[in-house]
């Protein structure tokens, strides 16, 4: 990421609040991230991540504030919550495949419904998004004969397969059998050197540590500190990113 001083933000969060009853799950949030920009969200749980994350395709619905995606409000009744929503791949801890379709099959669905692809030009497209992400043998399979990192990896492919310009992760590898953390890591690890914007919640400090241009620490519904990752790693400013970082590291 070397333009975002001088390139429009992708996404702008602003001053924005949600509550869950009178409980406020994010307080006076805001954020800009830049076209390019690989941003990872850490905090303890219930700080307001997951929510954030789901306000931007707009899965919650803010009560107050903004969110622009691509310069278009997401809460504007002029707006088509659905065509914005084309531009924001989201992956989640559960992979959330459909268990009745083939592999093949959860990839090509929206791309030929949405899109308007033809079978032909969904099937060519989710083809080569299997080989990216290591699993062109298991097309014709059901989910269900998948590992966790294979399905997980099958999402991945599927989000991509609309060609968003935007990619939200809330905490992929959450779910996952050790083992199988590092094949999904790798991945997003290639997309991100493919200059993907990325908007990362996840527990994994080395990925962090590799691919952030910042981290985001996030407690009691508010961004707390943010910044270069080494940064935030070596001198947290801030007592409750300190003791969050002594419990995970
Ligand atoms: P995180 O992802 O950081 O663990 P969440 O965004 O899931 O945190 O949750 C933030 C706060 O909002 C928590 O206190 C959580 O209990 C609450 N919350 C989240 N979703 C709901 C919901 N659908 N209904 C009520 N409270 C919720
Ligand atoms: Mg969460």
């Amino acid at each position: 990421m070397t333009e975002s001083s001088t390139t429009a933000p992708i996404i702008t969060i602003s001053n924005v609040w949600k509550y869950f009853g009178s409980l406020p799950a994010l307080q006076d949030v805001s954020l800009d991230i830049a076209p390019g920009e690989r941003v990872v969200i850490i905090g303890p749980s219930g700080s307001g991540k997951s929510t954030l994350l789901r306000s931007i395709n707009r899965l919650e619905e803010i009560d107050q504030g903004s969110i622009i995606v691509k310069g278009e409000n997401i809460m504007s009744p002029d707006n088509d919550i659905n065509l914005i929503r084309q531009n924001l791949g989201m992956v989640f801890q559960q992979f959330n495949l459909f268990p009745h379709k083939t592999v093949l099959e959860n990839l090509t669905m929206a791309p030929i419904t949405l899109r308007k692809l033809t079978r032909e030009e969904a099937e060519s497209r989710a083809l080569g998004l299997l080989k990216k992400v290591g699993i062109s043998e298991k097309a014709n399979v059901y989910p269900a004969m998948l590992s966790g990192g294979q399905q997980q990896r099958v999402a991945i492919a599927r989000a991509l397969a609309m060609q968003p310009a935007i990619m939200l992760f809330d905490e992929p590898t959450s779910a996952l059998d050790p083992e199988m953390v590092g094949e999904v890591l790798d991945v997003m690890v290639k997309l991100a050197e493919e200059g993907m914007t990325m908007v990362c919640v996840t527990h994994e400090m080395g990925f962090a540590r590799t691919v952030a241009d910042r981290l985001i620490f996030m407690d009691q519904g508010q961004i707390v500190e943010q910044g270069r990752p080494e940064t935030l790693f070596t001198t947290p400013r801030h007592p409750r990113l300190r003791q969050f970082l002594n419990q995970i590291l």
